[in-house]
């Protein structure tokens, strides 16, 4: 039952062990996944921040290029009717006074207008919305000038940000070849638009705190820029990496690229304006844009922080719970081991003699009825030898009662030697006796094993001072009985006992055989 019940507690803490381990492991699986499951998610959200800039970049540049074409097809939609006017009817008084007026009109509708002009062949200003023109005026100088009259295209044309002469305002200008009627150059009209228009126009845009708008000609010159600085005005950026992707036939992208003035990283978006030479690029600074994300990711990183924190804990708790168990286990089995030990030991004592280590008076008891019975089946022999040392109460006065003991530890030495074969029982009886039960044996067979446990006792010669032999000595008494249905333990115990007592009277230190039918005659 108990070996049982201890490989049962075996069994349950390979089993709980088993169960730990694979709660170490998922644990740690749920904590890894955990990590990375966050790890993803941080870097994913970079990608999407980054990401949905670009798309906000890109709308914005589509949006600002349209407004910006509308903002110069205006003008230029009243320069080129200027264009067609003169070439039919020529720059008379009478037609420029009727076109001065329809141009001094249109400018009050077109907040964007600084100004129309209009200039004859030799660059003199026949015309300017703005009032009278100053005697000599003269701006052939000008590059629009000497492009319309160096090109027959009747095509617009967009001149480089300048400082108004009149007005000393920053303006651009988008200017038309005028042509007298028989085709041969007549001069250019020309409207000028505000820079600050469009700065204007950028105001309401949140471009962040390092953000930029910037206009610049398709040849890659600074139209304005916000943030504004009159100095970047007409910085030429073509050989910088935004118009690297702005190839012949691209007309819009996205990219994170350094700023050429600068020298910051920004997410941009390009796009060319449709219908005029130029290109609006909208840009976010990329440290703006990790800013938010860097911000976010923290919030997530501490929810995962506690998480994780709360799953290892819990975590931990279990496990050490669970070894606790495992400890509670392997110390109830230890338990068990211990008890079964001592019960084993208690079991070995409740039949053995702890003086002499020979088997006690109980084990005696059950060894005689077993053999008795046995013999009784059989018809076998039965032998009963019963020591008892000679005067041994002297002994002990005079030696001691310690010496006493070492006495009978010698005496039961030399039976134990003389009493080997297997189904014999030599036993401390009580006191200073001895019983030994020989099975199978006749008295002749007892007689000779007591006589020479008699006489080796007397050889070894211990000394008794008291006793008239000298030496320690024993007396000894033999029963046998054969297998008789009456026979009982009692019945040979008491024929011995009667033998024993004649070994005495009859001067101890000898050996006196008797039988049942003798003693019971
Ligand atoms: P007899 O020859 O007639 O047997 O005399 P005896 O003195 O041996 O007999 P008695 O029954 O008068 O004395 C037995 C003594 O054995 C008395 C007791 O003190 C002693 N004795 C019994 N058991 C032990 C023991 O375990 N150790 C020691 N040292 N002495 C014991
Ligand atoms: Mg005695
Ligand atoms: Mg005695």
């Amino acid at each position: 039952m108990i070996t049982a019940a201890t490989s049962f507690l075996k069994a349950e803490w390979a089993d709980a062990k088993l169960k730990i381990g694979h709660v170490v492991l998922f644990v740690a699986a749920v904590c890894i996944s955990l990590i990375g499951i966050s790890i993803w998610g941080v870097f994913n959200s970079l990608q999407y921040h980054l990401h949905d800039k670009e798309i906000e970049m890109s709308n914005l540049s589509k949006a600002l290029s349209s407004n910006i074409a509308a903002t110069f097809a205006q003008a230029d939609t009243v320069i080129l009717g200027i264009q067609g006017q003169v070439g039919i009817e020529g720059t008379g008084p009478e037609t420029l006074k009727r076109l001065g007026d329809v141009l001094k009109n249109q400018q009050k509708s077109l907040p964007q207008v600084h100004g129309f002009s209009i200039y004859d062949e030799q660059g003199l200003r026949l015309f300017n919305s703005n009032g009278k023109v100053p005697p000599g005026a003269n701006n052939s100088d000008r590059d629009y000038f000497t492009y319309h009259r160096d090109h027959a295209s009747l095509e617009p044309y967009i001149g480089p940000s300048i400082l108004s002469r009149s007005t000393n305002e920053w303006i651009i200008s988008i200017s038309r070849r005028l042509n007298h009627p028989d085709g041969s150059f007549a001069g250019v009209t020309i409207a000028t638009i505000y820079l600050k228009y469009f700065l204007s126009l950028y105001d309401g845009i949140d471009m962040g705190e390092n953000g930029i708008i910037n206009l610049t000609s398709s040849t890659g010159h600074i139209v304005v820029r916000k943030p504004f600085h009159d100095a970047d005005i007409g910085t030429d950026i073509s050989t910088g990496e935004v118009f690297a992707l702005l190839k012949p036939g691209v007309s819009s992208g996205t990219a994170t690229i350094r700023s050429f003035i600068d020298h910051a990283e920004r997410v941009i978006s390009f796009q060319r304006v449709n219908g005029y030479p130029l290109v609006i690029i909208a840009a976010f600074d990329r440290n703006e844009i990790l800013a938010d994300w860097r911000s976010e990711s923290f919030a997530s990183f501490l929810i995962s922080s506690v998480l994780l924190l709360t799953l290892s804990f819990l975590g931990y708790r279990l496990i050490k719970l669970m070894s606790l168990q495992i400890h509670a286990q392997k110390e109830l089995q230890r338990s068990e081991e211990i008890y079964i030990e001592a019960n084993k030991e208690l079991g070995q004592m409740a039949l053995e003699d702890g003086l002499t280590g020979l088997p006690n008076r109980r084990k005696f008891d059950l060894f005689i009825h077993a053999e008795i019975n046995k013999a009784r089946r059989r018809s076998d022999d039965v032998a009963l030898i019963m020591i008892d040392v000679d005067l041994f109460k002297k002994y002990n006065d005079h030696y001691g009662h310690v010496q006493g003991d070492e006495c009978l530890r010698s005496v039961s030495t030399i039976i134990k030697r003389n009493i080997t074969r297997e189904g014999d029982l030599a036993a401390r009886y009580g006191g200073e006796e001895f019983a030994i039960v020989l099975s199978n044996t006749d008295y002749v067979g007892a007689f000779i094993i007591a006589e020479k446990i008699r006489t080796e006792l007397e050889k070894s010669s211990m000394e008794h001072s008291e006793s008239p032999a000298n030496v320690v000595t024993v007396s000894i008494g033999i029963s046998t009985l054969s297998g008789s249905k009456s026979d009982t333990p009692e019945d040979l115990i008491d024929i011995a006992d009667k033998a024993l007592y004649v070994a005495k009277t009859n001067g101890r230190n000898r050996t006196v055989i008797s039988n049942y039918l003798d003693a019971t005659a």
